[in-house]
């Protein structure tokens, strides 16, 4: 599932190729968007894609004269970008671009570039200010990955400490979109991680040290993840790439990208026990938490947790 980082790299690819350029045609498959083009389409052609930004794990497109459209990946969405290759401009009957299939859900066409949603359920299309508009948006925490400034720390703390949260897990706590924006199960594993944190753990219970570690681990893991691709810093994924013992299959990539996300019974890297996993329960608060992967992975000797 993508997280921020993953979503922030889809709003650039898509502000490359898309902004400052004339809509030809917009189209979508989902059903809001779909009744609200059949009425607007033409008040979107011939207008200029402003900027494309992603906030956690909403994307958003600025389209000149306060239009929008909006997306969310879930599980399995994806978006493509194309651009009109030299080549393709002189063979004007060559086709630039995929032919639709049951996966597409919208097609933004420029002059030049496109951009292609594929399986993702939430797409929109609307007139005026999105975060008006579409609820969830105007819920959501400060970014984990703030485009400038630091990340917002005192509202995370803020949010953090309403008093509907205190009886929450840190675990939990963290998936919450309304209390930071972007993180996801991998990134949620390796914040606790870094901060020695029991997943476990009651907000009501956590001490300052745990707290400044949070607010400075979030950004930083959310940046690295964006970044590099990975959490781990170079030094430990140098030596989990030297190592066999510390990765299922050696001499995968992936395998040394985080330090508990997905390396279950692998040694830990700080203190040499088995990582473990298990299952938390996350607060199912709307569609935007339908998330089916809620496995938390860690160390249970370096977070202090008792697993049995
Ligand atoms: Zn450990």
């Amino acid at each position: 599932m993508p997280e921020g980082p993953e979503v922030r790299k889809y709003a650039d690819a898509l502000d490359e190729v898309l902004s400052g350029r004339l809509i030809l045609s917009l189209e979508a498959r989902t059903k809001d968007a779909r009744r609200w083009l059949e009425q607007n389409e033409k008040q979107i052609v011939g207008r200029r894609v402003e900027r494309v930004i992603s906030h956690g794990k909403h994307l958003i497109g600025y389209i000149a004269n306060a239009f929008f459209f909006h997306s969310h990946l879930m599980m399995w969405g994806r978006w493509q970008t194309f651009t009109m290759s030299t080549q393709s401009k002189h063979k004007s009957n060559a086709p630039w671009l995929p032919e639709k299939d049951r996966r597409e859900r919208a097609r933004i066409v420029v002059k030049n570039g496109a951009a292609i949603l594929l399986s993702a359920p939430i797409f929109n299309v609307g007139h005026g200010n999105p975060y008006e508009l579409i609820g969830i948006l105007a819920t959501l925490g400060p970014d984990a990955l703030p485009y400038r400034g630091r990340f917002n720390a005192r509202e995370f703390q803020r949010r953090l400490f309403l008093p509907e949260h205190q009886g929450e897990t840190i675990g939990a706590a963290l998936l919450n979109q309304q209390i930071v924006a972007g993180l996801g199960n991998y990134l949620r594993a390796e914040i606790l991680f870094a901060c020695k944190l029991n997943p476990w753990l009651t907000i009501s219970d956590l001490t300052m040290r745990n707290l400044s570690c949070l607010t400075r681990t979030i950004p930083r893991l959310a940046a690295a993840a964006y970044k590099r691709g990975a959490t781990a810093t170079e030094s430990d994924r140098e030596r989990m790439a030297s190592d066999p013992a510390l990765v299922y299959q050696p001499g995968r990539e992936y395998g040394t990208r985080h330090l508990v996300f997905r390396r279950t019974n692998l040694p830990c890297l700080r203190c040499g026990e088995k990582i473990r996993q298990l299952r938390q329960r996350t607060i199912q608060r709307d569609d935007e938490e339908d998330e089916r992967t809620r496995i938390v992975y860690f160390c249970a000797k370096c977070q202090d947790v008792n697993p049995d």
